[in-house]
């Protein structure tokens, strides 16, 4: 039988059995809901309680500044349109459509953000809001000055994920941190939000370190299930909810809080505090080598994003001359599993938005700064359960595998 190797642990992750163990009696026994008064609502509340802790535990918060939310798409979206909609009245919105050059509000965020953010922005400018897509430049990072340029009188809000999902590279939110802590000591109003997503779990993340006001995290992105996930909201930051319904998490996110999974979430993250650190440095290994033999036995290779600040487990490779989606579905055959940059827009031959936006050493949004290097990225994500056998694997078939579809590409796409 075919043995599957999967190396894809940025678009969703296994769960952990650990994780399953302690989820299994909110799914069975104690099957409670934290708002009821009763033994059952009890104990399902301590048990959110308990993750509340656990998440917090993860970027050094405070437990009731963690609201759960359905993932980080639902965080993603309360964080940015909650702020929004709740400061409102101290924001100045162009009066109508005539007035175009009245002020509006303003967001600063990347040109590589995860779709969750990207897209939110984009359906904010038809509202009415200026946003800007701050260039990341041939290491796949923005940069502070560029920041500090795009920043206006009218700027709200500034969005910048900590770690990229396709890339791996890392943003310089601490140095942003600081300087909107600058800004806020001046009198100016002024949030910023950091989808942190993929960093959680992966590297060292703290709220205060950082300096951030609103923080998304998702929990099927370190080994618990997929539809929970947290915003952690700085005390005292107001939001505008976007579920309304009930009093759940303190006004702040309505519906039934989903027991079992919050509680596999607090699971996992606990979890991931006691072991990020052997386990990151374990798997910055095995992309280093992954790395260092594929250069040596595949001619014509990129490795996208800089070397040095970007997560232990991503590996963004171009293969020139030809397809990502031939080469994915070629390895898929073979049993291994990767991808071609963001789940969300596979499906679509559209190549990714965050290799094209690597420009030149020149500051680049999306171009045809090269676009065959972005046809041909893959991305080869290791989690917890990948071993150095894994990798050997990949590295028989991938060689022959890019050279047969290197034979194959018609000559137009050859570089
Ligand atoms: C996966 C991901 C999301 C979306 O999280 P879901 O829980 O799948 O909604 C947002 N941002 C980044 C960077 C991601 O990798």
């Amino acid at each position: 039988m075919l043995r599957r190797i999967y190396l894809d642990n940025s678009a969703t992750t296994p769960v952990d059995p650990r994780v399953v163990e302690a989820m299994m009696p909110y799914l069975t026994d104690q099957f409670g809901n934290a708002s009821s008064i009763h033994y059952f609502g009890q104990q399902a509340k301590s048990a959110v309680d308990k993750a509340r802790h656990q998440v917090a535990g993860l970027i050094g918060s405070r437990p009731n500044e963690v609201v759960f939310t359905s993932g980080g798409t639902e965080s993603n979206n309360l964080a940015i349109k909650g702020i929004l909609e709740r400061n409102a009245d101290i924001l100045v919105r162009y009066p109508n459509e005539a007035d175009r050059n009245a002020r509006v509000p303003h967001l600063v965020t990347s040109a590589i953000e995860h779709s969750a953010v990207k897209n939110v922005c984009e359906d904010l400018e038809k509202q009415g809001y200026r946003v800007t897509y701050l260039p990341v430049y041939e290491d796949g990072i923005v940069r502070l000055d560029d920041l500090k340029n795009a920043v206006t009188d009218d700027t709200v809000l500034i969005s910048m994920m900590a770690a990229n999902n396709e890339i791996g590279t890392l943003q310089p939110v601490e140095e942003i941190g600081r300087f909107v802590k600058e800004l806020r000591a001046s009198g100016r109003k002024i949030w910023f939000h950091t989808d942190a997503v993929q960093a959680a779990g992966k590297m060292p993340l703290n709220v205060e370190e950082i300096g951030c006001d609103l923080l998304s995290m998702s929990a099927h992105k370190l080994y618990a299930p997929k539809g929970v996930g947290a915003l952690y909201v700085r005390r005292g930051v107001r939001l505008h909810p976007q579920n309304i319904g009930g009093h759940q998490e303190r006004e702040r996110r309505g519906g039934t809080e989903s027991v079992p999974n919050i509680v596999a979430f607090g699971k996992a993250c606990e979890i991931a505090a006691e072991q990020m650190a052997t386990e990151s440095a374990a798997l910055g290994k095995l992309r280093d080598d992954l790395e260092s033999r594929v250069g040596e036995m595949i001619p014509n290779v990129i490795f996208n994003g800089d070397r040095e600040r970007r997560l232990p487990n991503i590996s963004n490779i171009s293969f020139r001359s030809i397809e990502g989606e031939g080469l994915l579905i070629n390895l898929d055959m073979q049993g291994i599993a990767v991808s071609t940059g963001s789940a969300c827009s596979s499906g679509t031959l559209e190549p990714s938005p965050v290799i094209r936006a690597l420009g030149p050493p020149t500051p680049s949004s999306a171009s045809e700064t090269d676009e065959d290097r972005a046809r041909g990225a893959i991305r080869f994500s290791l989690g917890r359960y990948n071993t150095a056998a894994d990798l050997d694997r990949l590295l028989e078939v991938l060689p022959a595998s890019v050279e047969n579809l290197r034979k194959l590409a018609p000559a137009s796409a050859r570089a």
